[in-house]
């Protein structure tokens, strides 16, 4: 019999009944400590106090307003978010999905509005996630996310990842644009190099095409900058945000140019629940919060050490880890044995990882994860090697 639940998930046999900065008790009272932070959404760990505080105060005063009315916390949220980045507006969604989706339609009114309705394709990367709706399924191209789905949303092209001359083959002036993860998340911690973006933006500049980046699951910190193309120094004409954005509480962003985003008139977007009261006076504490150039560099100096540790942990077991990637506290292990293995093998350490693609677990703890908590993260992963060597062997 199906359950309650429709089974689209392979979970754990775990339940968590609380959380307290890095830790999650499960509810036979064991502590876990949590190096998955919900996939990069706790970015400030589990009821940090000031984010229990911004929700509770919001609560009490108003919870949901319609966008026919102004909303201040919005207001406010997409202001710091425009001053932190090269955006010049901001639309609030509740996900990261909502967030390509509304992308997708910015690309193509773009072209619509410049008189080239033609240009529609939108060039996409394999191994690339930007979420489970209909054009975000067609954006990534998987087998494993369409199949069964037909018929596809028709406009995008998948690349090989990596591939320079594929992608200065195929973009030239018909391209509408280039949609890509400064970090592929769910694609195994594979980042694009900064040349590489560098290279990318340069070619978008030639061509026109417009330069999309999905930082939902490597922004808002988690590289140690508090979006991960400022490495590259080079700024997108579009950005989709969402994950580390609420620290918990579920909204998703689509920062823009004003150019790119001119045509997007009254009318032409919206959404319910996008911006409301609750999810803004959150987000706006995490962004006081992750905007603190000392936050920032807290997380730099950890992620430092943490690399190190892994990078230490993978010699230590050549059987079970070939190396170490990614950037910040986006970290990946790529693995000799399954990933699901290693994961489950944490499980049995408590501690809590998360398998991907490519052979990988990541590693993608709170950013406000102590030294100490990230030696005892080095620890349970070494036990939970150990335990995996025999099989190895
Ligand atoms: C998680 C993720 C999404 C989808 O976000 P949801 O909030 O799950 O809809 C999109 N892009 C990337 C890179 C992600 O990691």
């Amino acid at each position: 019999m199906i359950p309650a639940v429709l089974p689209t998930y392979n979970r754990a046999p775990l339940t968590f009944t609380e959380g307290r900065g890095s830790w999650l008790t499960e509810a036979s009272g064991d502590r876990y400590l949590d190096c998955a932070a919900g996939i990069a959404v706790n970015a400030l760990g589990h009821a940090h106090p000031a984010l229990v505080e911004a929700l509770t105060e919001q609560a009490g005063k108003l919870w949901h307003l319609s966008n026919l009315y102004r909303i201040p916390e919005q207001e406010r949220l997409a202001q710091m978010l425009v001053d932190a980045t090269f955006a010049d507006t901001v639309f609030f969604t509740n996900s990261g999905t909502e967030a390509t989706e509304l992308a997708v339609k910015m690309v193509r009114k773009f072209w619509h509005a410049a008189g080239h309705p033609e240009r529609q394709t939108i060039l996409t990367f394999e191994g690339a996630f930007h979420g489970r709706s209909g054009a975000a399924i067609a954006a990534a191209g998987s087998e494993k996310m369409t199949a069964g789905f037909a018929p596809l949303m028709p406009g995008f092209r998948t690349l090989p990842f990596g591939d320079h001359e594929a992608l200065n083959a195929a973009l030239d002036d018909t391209v509408a644009a280039v949609l890509v993860e400064p970090i592929q998340g769910e694609g195994g911690i594979r980042p694009l190099p900064d040349a590489c973006l560098k290279g990318l933006r340069a070619a978008c500049d030639r061509t026109g095409a417009l330069l999309v980046l999905d930082e939902v699951q490597c922004g808002m910190g988690r590289t140690g900058r508090l979006f991960a193309h400022e490495w590259a120094g080079i700024a997108p004409d579009i950005m989709l945000v969402a994950k580390g954005i609420g620290g918990g509480f579920p909204i998703g962003a689509v920062l823009a140019s004003e150019r790119a985003a001119a045509p997007m008139t009254t009318g032409t977007h919206g959404s319910t629940y996008g911006g409301n009261p609750l999810g803004c006076a959150v987000a706006a504490r995490v962004m006081e919060i992750l905007t603190d150039p000392a936050f920032l560099a807290e997380v730099n100096r950890k992620a430092a050490l943490f690399r190190q540790g892994l990078e230490g942990l993978v010699a230590a077991h050549p059987d079970i880890f070939e190396g170490v990637r990614g950037a910040g506290l986006m970290l990946g292990l790529r693995c000799r044995v399954p990933p699901a293995d290693v994961v489950k093998a944490g499980y049995a350490q408590h501690i809590l990882t998360v398998p991907a693609a490519d052979n990988v677990v990541r590693l993608l703890p709170p950013l406000t994860i102590s030294d100490e908590e990230l030696a005892t993260a080095l620890d349970r992963l070494d036990a939970a090697a150990r335990a995996l060597a025999p099989q190895a062997a």
